[in-house]
């Protein structure tokens, strides 16, 4: 079985209670949470905005309410202003870098940045108002603070010690800037306010876990899509669509395509010889090897199906292509998977085929040319390589033979 599969598997049965993968598919999971929350945070942003013209509308009234009253009073409304525009400046950055920050790792860090510059300013905003004996100067904090634990393209992990930051400053401030009487009020505001954060807090930790059996069930439903699970190689559905870029690809390049079909020989005696199940293992010991020969990020190693398997290799040459198949069909024999009903040899032996894609070529056709040098390959006595630069089929064998008891 393929790693990937087995990983997610792995993790899916781990429960990640505390809301952790393994590094690699942490950092998977992280482009997961941006691709499908990107949307929320966009979201998030723009309501931030309107939320802001909001507040400033209703300072705005309340300092038109005031700016009959003291020179002391108007002065202490006058600290809003600036306050109230570095808001805005950070909202502005945030949504002028939108388009490129909803695709980069640092989505969420602007988001919590954003929401950290939006408490403190509110904080500032709530002393002028306590100052001016304006009642209920904290209670827009409780929205922003609430806003850390929004789903947007953070773990509950990264927005944790942020609300934790926020709510510490949000208690100090109050304690050094509210009078005694407004203290007792907030005591009570803040105790229920830190409820409905752990509430919240819950609720993401629900979602977040949600999230990510999501995201390992796509992955592993992908996975199961492209590949054959019994050996945990290529399907022919991916070989389709890895064909149609390797050829389009070869053609602009100028680099040459191959496709090598692999059939074991005799299959059929040895599995009614060893039963089903030694000859699921002898698939899977096969497709061991044969995946080691796609080990470039062009070449891919296919089970078509049955005992049948391919590899398209990209920019190499049938000679040496035929030569990593005499070599392959040598580590085969090497395997010794005994096969003692098969005419052949005393251990389970394959022939390929091979061919070349021209720019024409489909996939159909390419496989009709390998199946026909396959063919050529099974007539002229089996374990041994067929393709358009070897002449005659026996030198296939020699070479086979010789590559195993070099490998022997
Ligand atoms: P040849 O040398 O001409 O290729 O003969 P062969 O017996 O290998 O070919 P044939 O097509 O007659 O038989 C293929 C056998 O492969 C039939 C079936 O029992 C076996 N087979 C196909 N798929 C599987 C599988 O998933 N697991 C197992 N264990 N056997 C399979
Ligand atoms: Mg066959
Ligand atoms: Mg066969």
């Amino acid at each position: 079985m393929d790693n990937a599969s087995y990983l997610y598997r792995h993790e899916l049965q781990s429960r990640y209670r505390w809301l952790r993968f393994a590094p690699d598919i942490e950092r998977e999971f992280m482009g997961f949470l941006r691709e499908t929350q990107s949307v929320n945070f966009v979201a998030c942003a723009w309501i931030g905005l309107a939320l802001w013209l909001g507040v400033v509308g209703w300072d705005v009234l309340r300092y038109v309410q005031h700016i009959e009253g003291t020179a002391n009073e108007a002065r202490y409304l006058q600290i809003i202003i600036p306050a109230r525009l570095v808001n805005l400046l950070a909202l502005g950055a945030l949504l002028i870098n939108l388009p490129r920050l909803r695709q980069s790792v640092w989505m969420g860090t602007a988001g919590l940045a954003t929401i950290a510059v939006y408490c403190v300013c509110t904080f500032v905003c709530a002393y002028v108002y306590n100052r001016l004996n304006i009642s209920d100067g904290m209670a827009a904090s409780i929205l922003i603070l609430m806003t850390v634990l929004f789903p947007c393209g953070v773990t509950l992990r990264q927005a944790l010690p942020v609300s934790a930051v926020l709510l510490g400053a949000y208690w100090f401030a109050a304690w050094k800037m509210l009078p005694l009487a407004h203290w007792m009020d907030f005591r009570e505001t803040a105790s229920l306010l830190m409820v409905c954060m752990a509430m919240m807090a819950f609720g993401s930790y629900l979602r977040e876990r949600g999230a990510r059996e999501q995201f390992l069930l796509r992955r592993l439903l992908d996975w199961e899509a492209a590949h054959d699970p019994l050996t945990g190689l290529a399907n022919r559905r991916s070989f389709q669509r890895h064909f149609d870029v390797c050829l389009a690809q070869a053609q602009r390049d100028g680099k040459t395509l191959m496709l090598a079909i692999l059939d074991l020989d005799h299959f059929k005696l040895y599995n009614d010889h060893y039963g089903h199940k030694a000859g699921d293992r002898a698939l899977q010991q096969v497709a061991l090897v044969l995946g080691h020969y796609a080990a470039r990020p062009m070449d891919l190693a296919i089970r078509l199906g049955g005992e049948e398997f391919g590899l398209l290799s990209y920019a190499d040459e049938a000679p040496a292509l035929t030569r990593r198949m005499q070599h392959l069909l040598a580590q085969l024999q090497g395997l010794h998977i005994l096969h003692e009903y098969s005419p052949t040899a005393s251990c389970l032996t394959a022939s390929i085929g091979i061919a070349q894609a021209e720019p024409a070529t489909t996939t159909d056709s390419l496989f009709l040319q390998a199946d026909a040098q396959l063919y050529r390959a099974k007539e002229a006595g089996r374990n041994r390589v067929c393709g358009p630069d070897v002449s005659g089929a026996a030198e296939g064998t020699k070479t086979a033979e010789k590559a195993a008891v070099a490998a022997a």
